[in-house]
C-alpha cells in the first residue's frame, strides 16, 4: 500500500507520518517511511540543488518541475516500487501533488505539461491514499517559526504564495475524493493522527 502526505509547510506532515508508521508497525505491517523531494541518495542530491541553489541563483518553475520529476523517477525506481513489490507499506512525505502545486502556483508551469510529466514518471504507481493536511496560513507560519532551523528559499515566500499553495491542495482534495482525504490540521497532532488512522482502516484495511 502506498500512502502520501501532502500540504503546505508547517501543517504537521512529518509528525503525522511518524505517528502513522508507529501505528502500522504496531499492527504488524512492514513500513518504509520516506520523503520527497528526496528518498534516495541521488534524489536527496537533487533536493539540495533545488532547495539551496548555489550563490544567489534561482531555478525557473520549468527547471524545478524537471528536477522534481527526475528525483521522483529515481525514488520510484530504487525505493518505492521495490518496497511495494515486496508487500511493504510506503509512507511518503510529499509526492506528485506537491509538484502539481508548487511548480504551478504563481505563473509556473501549465497543467498540461505537469500532467504529462506526472503520467510519464508515475505510470501505474499511484498512491492508494493521499492525506491532505490543511491549516490556516497564519497557524502554519507559527508552527514553522517554532520548529526553527534555517529558512530555505521556499520558506522565504510571502503570505499570498502560501495562500495559493493552500488553495491548490484544497482543490486537489476536492477533485479526487476517491484518492484524497482532507484532514483539518488545525487540531492537535493526536486528533489529526486519530482521524488519519480511521481513514486508513476504513479505506485500506489494516
Ligand atoms: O516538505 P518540506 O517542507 O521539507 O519541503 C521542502 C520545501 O520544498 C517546501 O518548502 C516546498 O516549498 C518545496 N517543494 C517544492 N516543490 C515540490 C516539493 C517541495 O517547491 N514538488
Amino acid at each position: 500500500r502506498f500512502i502520501t502526505l501532502e500540504g503546505g509547510e508547517g501543517t504537521g506532515k512529518s509528525t503525522l507520518l511518524t505517528a502513522l508508521r508507529e501505528k502500522l508497525e504496531a499492527a504488524g505491517r512492514s513500513v518504509v517511511q520516506t520523503r520527497e523531494p528526496g528518498g534516495t541518495d541521488l534524489a536527496e542530491t537533487i533536493r539540495n540543488l533545488v532547495l539551496h541553489p548555489p550563490g544567489d541563483q534561482t531555478w525557473s518553475s520549468m527547471a524545478e518541475a524537471l528536477l522534481m520529476n527526475a528525483a521522483r523517477t529515481d525514488h520510484l525506481e530504487k525505493k518505492i516500487r521495490p518496497a511495494l513489490d515486496a508487500g511493504q507499506w510506503v509512507l511518503c512525505d510529499r509526492f506528485a501533488d506537491s509538484t502539481r502545486v508548487y511548480q504551478s502556483v504563481q505563473s509556473g508551469v501549465g497543467p498540461a505539461i505537469l500532467t504529462m510529466l506526472e503520467n510519464a514518471v508515475l505510470g501505474e504507481t499511484r498512491p492508494d491514499l493521499t492525506l491532505v493536511l490543511d491549516a490556516p496560513v497564519e497557524q502554519a507560519a507559527r508552527r514553522r517559526a517554532e520548529r526553527g532551523g534555517t529558512a530555505d528559499a521556499f520558506e522565504l515566500r510571502d503570505k499570498t504564495f502560501h495562500e495559493a499553495v493552500r488553495q491548490a491542495f484544497l482543490d486537489i482534495a476536492h477533485n479526487e475524493p476517491d484518492r484524497c482525504v482532507l484532514l483539518d490540521a488545525s487540531r492537535t497532532a493526536e486528533e489529526v493522527s486519530e482521524h488519519a488512522w480511521q481513514e486508513i482502516e476504513v479505506r485500506l484495511g489494516v
